[in-house]
């Protein structure tokens, strides 16, 4: 069956909404797409999860507009930014929504999709590395590994209501590896319920706080005892909880050194082929 809707052009001359990616928060992690539709934005709306140095691709001539979401403080409204997007899109502008990790994950980016269509408002999605990817990366601890974990599931532990009813008979399932979004306040609860439900209490956890960061904070334990583990260690949202035995991997696996810059790619004069990389500004 043919759309109805027209093809979106990069350069059509009405407006389009780009729903973009913007990854766990390092700026490389962002998409040769994403870069390029951030640099000539008209107007960009972005969550609180957008880092500055993302941000910095703008230019200074486009207008900024923050939607951003922090629990329990809901600066606006899904309905005021939908109904925001709507009018953006209609005044012909180029506009960037831009959310943290990928935009089909946990983001709302569907609902916001939904109501741009349903107002015949041209849209593009780009891609983004989500949290579960970006930064298990940058923790070391690879999500699937054929010793230790054939399946992966992502799950989010904030719920409408604001409780983790969660179908806990298929997170405890062996050799699998569960990724837990928003699940930092429910993590006792969480941890509880699954050794409940048969997990063993031995099975490791690890907490990433603002992974991909500078400022990236990893807590590792056991179900037994992440969560005082992390409140102790006091880390606070945005953090990832990873579960699974192939968090033990991480005691080999871990590179990211936050703040060292020499375990990063710019600052790297070890391996000198990196420094010829191009520049996505040139
Ligand atoms: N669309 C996003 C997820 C939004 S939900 C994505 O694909 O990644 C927000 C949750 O994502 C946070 O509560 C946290 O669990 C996780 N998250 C996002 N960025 C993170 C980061 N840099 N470090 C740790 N967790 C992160």
């Amino acid at each position: 069956m043919e759309s109805t809707t027209p093809a979106p052009q990069d350069n059509a001359p009405t407006g389009c909404v780009y729903l973009i990616g913007a990854g766990p928060g390092d700026a490389e992690l962002l998409t040769l797409r994403a870069v390029r539709l951030l640099e000539r934005a008209d107007v960009v709306v972005y969550d609180n999860l957008v880092s500055a140095e993302i941000l910095a691709f703008v230019p200074v001539a486009a207008e900024r507009i923050y939607a951003g979401k922090r629990r329990n403080e809901h600066t606006m409204r899904q309905e005021m930014i939908n109904a925001l997007l709507v009018r953006l899109g209609k005044e012909g502008k180029q506009v960037v929504r831009l959310k943290g990790g990928d935009p089909f994950i946990f983001g709302r980016g569907g609902e916001e999709l939904q109501a741009l269509a349903a107002h015949g408002v041209a849209f593009q999605v780009i891609p983004g590395v989500t949290a579960a990817s970006g930064v298990s990366s940058y923790a070391g601890i690879p999500l699937t590994h054929r010793d230790w974990a054939q399946t992966c599931l992502f799950v989010t532990g904030h719920l409408k209501d604001g409780t983790a009813d969660l179908d806990w008979p298929s997170l405890v399932r062996p050799r699998q590896t569960v990724v837990i979004y928003m699940g930092l306040s429910g993590l006792a609860d969480i941890s509880q319920q699954m050794i409940s439900h048969g997990a063993p209490w031995t099975l490791p956890v690890a907490v990433v706080q603002d992974g991909s960061l500078p400022s990236q904070k990893v807590v590792t334990g056991t179900l037994s005892d992440i969560a005082s583990r992390v409140a102790a260690a006091g880390l606070k949202s945005p953090s990832l909880i990873i579960i699974g035995e192939v968090v033990k991997l991480r005691d080999e696996l871990a590179w990211f050194k936050p703040g060292d810059t020499a375990s990063n790619f710019h600052g790297n004069k070890a391996t000198p082929e990196h420094e010829t990389l191009p520049s996505l500004r040139a």
